[in-house]
C-alpha cells in the first residue's frame, strides 16, 4: 500500500447499512486495514455482538475479554480495552462480545443512552492522536448503530449489487436526517461504496448507475467485485490484504481506501467553522 495523506483532523466513519450481508464488515476490516498499511493510524470499533470484525481483525473476543460493551455500559476506558491487530501495528481494535447483544436493552434506561461511544471515544482521542477511527455496526437501527451515529463525523453506507438495492437506504437516510436534526448535526453522508459487483450480470451494473444517479458526489470511483478471497480470509482470522495480498477484492480495498484517504485530506469534516469547499 502506498503512503497515504493523513487527514486534518480526525476522521470518525460509521459503517452503516440496517441490511445483513452488504459487505460492511469486510468494508470495515479491510478499509481499516489498507489505512493502516498505508502509515495512518487506525482505531476499529467493534459495534456487531457477532464480532465478525474483530475475528477478521485477528483479535481476541471471547465471552469475558473487555471490549465495546465494558465502554459503552460500564464506561471503561477505550484504552483499556483496546487491542493491537497482528495486521499492522498502526491498527487497534476494540472487540466486540457476544454480551453486546445484551447492551441494546441494557442501554434503554440509561442517562445519556445514546452518547455513550461519543464520550469514550472524544475521551480516547484527547491523549491518543488517530488519524481514522472506524465503526463497524449489527445489521439494525438500534441503540448500538444509533451512539455510533452519534460518535461519527461521516457515514459510509456500503451498498450490495443485486435487487432492491436502495430500499433498506431510504429508511437508513431518514434515519440519519433525524440523527443529524435531533442528535448530531455534524453527521455527513461522505462514502457510498458498491460491493459484491458483478461485473458480468447485467444487474449489478444497472444497480450501480442507479446508485450512482443517486448519491453522484458520494459513491467511489472503485467498485468492490465478487471475490472468493474476500469471504475465505476471516476464517484465517485476517483480513483479504494479509490472506492474499493480490487478489482482485485486496486490490480494490486498496484502492477504495486510497480514494477515502485522499478525498479526507482536502477537508476537514470536524471543523464545523470552516466552509466546505467544492
Ligand atoms: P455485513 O457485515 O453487512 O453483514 P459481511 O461483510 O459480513 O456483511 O458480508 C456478508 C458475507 O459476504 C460474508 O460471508 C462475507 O465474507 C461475504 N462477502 C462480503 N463482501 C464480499 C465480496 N466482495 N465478495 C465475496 N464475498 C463477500
Ligand atoms: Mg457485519
Amino acid at each position: 500500500v502506498e503512503e497515504l495523506p493523513g487527514p486534518v483532523a480526525t476522521r470518525v466513519i460509521v459503517i452503516a447499512n440496517q441490511k445483513g450481508g452488504v459487505g460492511k464488515t469486510t468494508t470495515a476490516v479491510n478499509i481499516a486495514a489498507a489505512l493502516a498499511l498505508g502509515g495512518l493510524s487506525v482505531l476499529l470499533v467493534d459495534l456487531d455482538p457477532q464480532g465478525n470484525a474483530s475475528t477478521a481483525l485477528g483479535v481476541e473476543h471471547r465471552t469475558g475479554v473487555r471490549g465495546t460493551y465494558e465502554v459503552l455500559l460500564q464506561q471503561l476506558p477505550i484504552a483499556e480495552v483496546v487491542q493491537p491487530s497482528p495486521e499492522s501495528e498502526n491498527l487497534r481494535v476494540v472487540p466486540a462480545t457476544i454480551d453486546l447483544a445484551g447492551a441494546e436493552i441494557e442501554l434503554v434506561p440509561l442517562v445519556a443512552r445514546e452518547q455513550r461511544l461519543k464520550k469514550a471515544i472524544r475521551k480516547y482521542l484527547a491523549d491518543h492522536p488517530t488519524d481514522y477511527v472506524i465503526f463497524d455496526c449489527p445489521p439494525s437501527l438500534g441503540l448500538l448503530t444509533l451512539n455510533a451515529l452519534v460518535a461519527a463525523s461521516e457515514i459510509l453506507i456500503p451498498i450490495q449489487c443485486e435487487y432492491y438495492a436502495l430500499e433498506g437506504v431510504t429508511q437508513l437516510m431518514r434515519t440519519i436526517s433525524l440523527v443529524r436534526e435531533e442528535l448530531n448535526r455534524d453527521l455527513e453522508l461522505s462514502t457510498v461504496l458498491l460491493t459484491m459487483y458483478d461485473a458480468r450480470t447485467k444487474l449489478s451494473s444497472q444497480v450501480g448507475e442507479e446508485v450512482r444517479a443517486h448519491f453522484p458526489d458520494q459513491t467511489l470511483v472503485t467498485l468492490i467485485p465478487r471475490s472468493v478471497r474476500l469471504s475465505e480470509a476471516p476464517s484465517y482470522g485476517c483480513t483479504a490484504l494479509t490472506y492474499d495480498p493480490m487478489s482482485v477484492g485486496s486490490r480494490a480495498y486498496v484502492k477504495a481506501a486510497v480514494e477515502i484517504a485522499r478525498r479526507g485530506a482536502q477537508i476537514d469534516p470536524n471543523d464545523e467553522y470552516l466552509p466546505r469547499r467544492g
